[in-house]
């Protein structure tokens, strides 16, 4: 029954998502901030779904007292707030909103181009400190140049369209063979993407393969005088190599949206935060820095709160997993769920032989319409529809299927 689900919404989750929790009839706590843990700890035992940012830890210490929690919304891209992994095994699946802020962060990244080809930055700068400096010397537009995307992804394809309507001409390098759109092209190697780019953008994810992709050996195959944008994760750009390569005007500018650190509060930033390099960075000329504001807009929240709210729902309402970041994804259609005496048994258990048997046991005495099951790891997630069930049926089933010792 809907209107019994209780959630708990922190941290000003976006109305967006409010409206369609609100919506299904479920009760909704609302709050602007987090919560102290043992607060969080209180209001945590008695619901079914909580819905966070990133400033909630979810951690073993506050999930063992959530004794009837279903599920974990992030409302934001990173789920590292939360322990995945006590989770899963407590039967609660956690969702986030990993692309919702792509076409936010492209569209930045062509502010930058433009920004960077003119020398934008700096001309604001000194109009700022009161200099009228009117130069065209090495000031382009950014028709007809090439732009090289490293990571050819969400975010990186979006870019290529968006670029390819300026008349910039686009190549991509990723480690899989994707399609390009447009008139794009894929380049064989990295070293190709460098000699030829005249802007190169990264679109990568951080893993250890990324770790300081453009170094010094990288920044000197690439152009004369060509720019750098870095809106992907700050440990991607070798940040000394690139201030050496700017200051010998190899790099003629950059953009940097995203660093090796960063603080994770509003406030001081330049200060002990980056070994030292901080003020070479700012005595830099044409470097455009900016707080990890890549998907900051008003836009990517709204888009984050459908996202994560419509999960959720699935979730709550049909127990599908699709984009769970902890449990195998499992989706069935049904067209019989709304049916009297139909119903969809969900079961989470740990992975081990014989289980299924065990389960058909209990669901063979009721008509079973379809049944899917998916694993990752060792944990295992089973979707049955059954049809011929009472509830008093379903009670029994639930209280069979929690003896199992796989559970
Ligand atoms: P995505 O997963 O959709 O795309 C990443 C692409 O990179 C994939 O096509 C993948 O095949 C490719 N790739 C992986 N390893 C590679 C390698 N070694 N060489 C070349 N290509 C490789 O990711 P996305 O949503 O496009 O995000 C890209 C990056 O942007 C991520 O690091 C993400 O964290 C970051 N991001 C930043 C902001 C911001 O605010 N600045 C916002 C959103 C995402």
């Amino acid at each position: 029954n809907t209107q019994d689900i209780k959630i708990l919404l922190l941290e000003n989750v976006n109305q967006s998502g409010r409206d369609i929790l609100t919506g299904q009839g479920y009760q909704v706590e609302f709050h602007k901030s987090s919560l102290p843990e043992d607060q969080l700890i209180e209001k945590i035992r008695d619901v079914h779904v909580i819905g966070i940012r990133s400033k909630t830890k979810l951690s073993e210490k506050v999930l063992r007292e959530a004794k009837n929690l279903l599920v974990i919304g992030c409302f934001c891209i990173g789920t590292n707030q939360v322990d995945l992994e006590y989770a899963a095994h407590h039967g609660i699946a956690v969702f986030n909103s990993p692309f919702a802020n792509s076409r936010s962060v492209a569209e930045l990244v062509i502010a930058e181009i433009i920004a960077l080809a003119r020398q934008l930055g700096d001309r604001s700068n000194e109009m700022h400190r009161g200099t009228w400096n009117k130069v065209s010397n090495k000031c382009w537009e950014i028709r007809g140049k090439t732009l090289g995307i490293i990571g050819y992804g969400h975010i990186g394809s979006q870019l290529s369209v968006l670029a390819e309507a300026m008349g910039m001409s686009v190549i991509y390098y990723d480690v899989v063979n994707l399609m390009a759109l447009g008139t794009a092209r894929q380049v064989p190697k990295l070293e190709d993407l460098l000699r030829e780019a005249d802007f190169v953008t990264l679109h990568v994810p951080e893993l250890p393969e990324t770790k300081n992709m453009i170094s010094a050996t990288q920044l000197n195959q690439m152009k004369d005088g060509a720019y750098l944008i870095n809106a992907s994760r700050g440990t991607v750009v070798d940040i000394p190599a690139l201030i050496n390569a700017m200051r010998s005007g190899k790099i003629a500018g950059a953009a940097l949206d995203v660093y090796p650190s960063e603080p994770r509060a509003n406030g001081d930033y330049f200060i002990n935060n980056l070994n030292g390099w901080e003020e070479d960075l700012r005595s830099l000329n044409n470097i455009i820095l900016t707080p990890h504001i890549g998907g900051s807009t008003e836009e990517a929240q709204r888009a984050i709160g459908v996202e994560v709210g419509e999960a959720l729902v699935r979730y709550i309402n049909l127990g599908i997993t699709l984009g769970s970041v902890n449990m195998p994804e499992v989706n069935m259609r049904s067209l019989t769920l709304e049916e009297p005496d139909h119903a969809r048994i969900i079961y989470i258990h740990n992975n081990v032989p014989g289980v299924l048997r065990k389960v058909n046991e209990i669901l063979g005495n009721h008509n079973v319409d379809k049944q899917i099951s998916d694993s990752k790891g060792d944990l295992a997630y089973l979707m049955a529809d059954v049809s011929d069930v009472q509830t008093s049926d379903l009670k029994e089933i639930q209280d069979a299927l929690e003896a199992l010792s796989c559970k």
